[in-house]
């Protein structure tokens, strides 16, 4: 019988890896197998040459929502920078083409818009279909009148249907996702392919996806996406339901179940007696956990609840919004990690900073305060949320530069090399170390423009992307 054929080959030359100029790689197998300041190509072996530009592992968004990123794709803009006022609202809404079912769905609305929106003034723009817009936070969805009825919402019992003095649904539903899903049309989830390639494009290999009470037919669609290559390789959901494992935890190829995911929502917190009831079960059911945390009275209630139930390794606090300085000592002494999100600074910096107390301006999503205590940093973007690119969210952390031009919280600022980092954790150690390309790390890299250094200034610098040892992006 004759010999297999080896297994496929890359020689990747002339790269800059870990400050050094003009290395060479080799990755086989999916995985880096040497890198010398000159390799030998094997007979046949592809060249890719770098040209002296800095080759980096694959980055790591830790907090993201895929699905939410896809339906954005789909959805009309009713937010800024779009859409900035009632006349914008207006056009929106009106320009706005139904899905499948017949629905309008709206997405990034907030307050400064046309204020507190709720059915009649949805009803004023667009009447003639259902229509559920999102607030930016995620943690509301304004109904008009037909969609309200549509839902049966006469027969709802979810707390998160806000009503009026007189009992009636004022089109508001708080932190109701999985609920107002199970009543809407079933569409199925919405594509992954376009998200796959942007996060690729971005450099992006791999994603923790923050989605809390993800449903069966999300965790199937997410799951034939990597398997199909539509998503990138590596993909942890906080959103697994508890005592189901996925592919990746068995040591298959597929997503793992990370910490599980815990809100805190800003409307209406848990009783500290729940909140705690609920760490124990999910630390004996064997993960850690993962707390939205956006306010200081989450924070607070969450550090008294964690302490009480006792942490878990892994444990981690997404946002953490506010961190007033008093609250830093025992973050640390739980040993917890922040999965953050600067780039809101870039964002919408400038509302922040009129909406926020002076007093606690500088309590704004910390990173150096944090990093100084010994606290693990992870960066990511909360995309579709806040802005999904990577490199803009490592800029928006070295300057904290708000649109207008202001600077949110300077003592706050950290360097390129720490936010990258930040980027380079492993998804299962979120502010842990960065990894480094060195022969026995997966082949999930990124080719960028320019050495590291001149690379950092510019605003799309990654030219290539590999998933697996194979070329998954390369741009012009
Ligand atoms: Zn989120």
């Amino acid at each position: 019988m004759p010999p297999a054929d080896p297994a496929p080959s890359l020689l990747l030359r002339n790269a800059e890896l870990g400050g050094r100029r003009l290395t060479d790689l080799r990755v086989s197998d999916e995985m880096v197998t040497e890198v010398a300041p000159s390799l030998r190509r094997n007979n046949g072996e592809p060249v890719y040459d770098c040209h002296g530009a800095a080759i980096l592992p694959g980055l790591c968004d830790h907090h993201i929502h895929l699905h939410a990123l896809a339906a954005r794709a789909a959805s009309a803009r009713c937010g800024p920078p779009d859409v900035t006022g009632l006349a914008d609202l207006a056009e929106a809404l009106a320009a706005a083409v139904p899905d499948r079912s017949g629905w309008i769905r709206g997405t990034g609305y907030t307050e400064s818009v046309a204020g507190d929106l709720d059915a009649p003034a949805v009803d004023k723009y667009r009447a003639d279909r259902p229509v559920r817009i999102q607030h930016r936070s995620g943690a509301l969805w304004i109904l008009n009148t037909a969609a309200l009825a549509a839902i049966g919402v006469n027969t709802a019992a979810h707390p998160g249907v806000e009503r009026d003095a007189n009992g009636h649904p004022t089109g508001r539903l708080w932190r109701a996702d999985a609920w107002l899903r199970s009543r809407l049309p079933a569409t199925g989830p919405p594509g992954l392919t376009q998200v796959g390639a942007t996060l690729l494009g971005h450099g992006i290999t791999a994603v923790t996806d923050a989605t809390p009470d993800l449903g069966a037919r999300a965790i199937a669609a997410i799951k034939q996406a990597v398997a199909h290559g539509v998503l990138p390789p590596r993909i942890c959901l906080l959103g697994a339901p508890l005592g189901t494992p996925l592919p990746g935890d068995q040591g298959k190829p597929g997503p793992t179940s990370g910490p599980y995911k815990i809100v805190l929502a800003d409307s209406g917190l848990l009783s500290y007696d729940e909140l705690a009831d609920r760490i124990r079960i999910v630390h004996v059911a064997g993960r850690p956990v993962a707390a939205h945390c956006v306010t200081r009275e989450a924070l607070v209630l969450l550090l008294a609840a964690l302490s009480d139930a006792g942490p878990r390794p892994g444990d981690r606090i997404e946002h953490a919004a506010l961190v007033p300085p008093e609250l830093v000592p025992e973050l640390a002494r739980l040993g917890v990690r922040i999965v953050t999100q600067p780039g809101f600074l870039a964002d919408r910096g400038d509302d922040f900073l009129r909406d926020v107390p002076l007093a606690d301006r500088p309590d704004l999503y910390r990173c150096a305060t944090l990093l100084r205590a010994g606290i693990p940093v992870a960066l990511s973007s909360d995309a579709p949320f806040g802005p999904l690119d990577p490199w803009a969210v490592i800029a928006a952390a070295t300057t904290r530069r708000t649109p207008g031009g202001q600077v949110a919280g300077p003592g706050e600022r950290i360097t390129f090399r720490q936010a990258l980092d930040a980027y380079l954790a492993p998804p299962g150690d979120p502010g842990g170390p960065p990894r480094r390309v060195s022969p026995g790390v997966p082949a999930d890299l990124i080719v960028l423009r320019a050495p590291l250094a001149e690379a950092a200034r510019l605003p799309d610098p990654v030219r290539a992307v590999f998933t697996g040892g194979t070329i998954a992006i390369e741009k012009e």
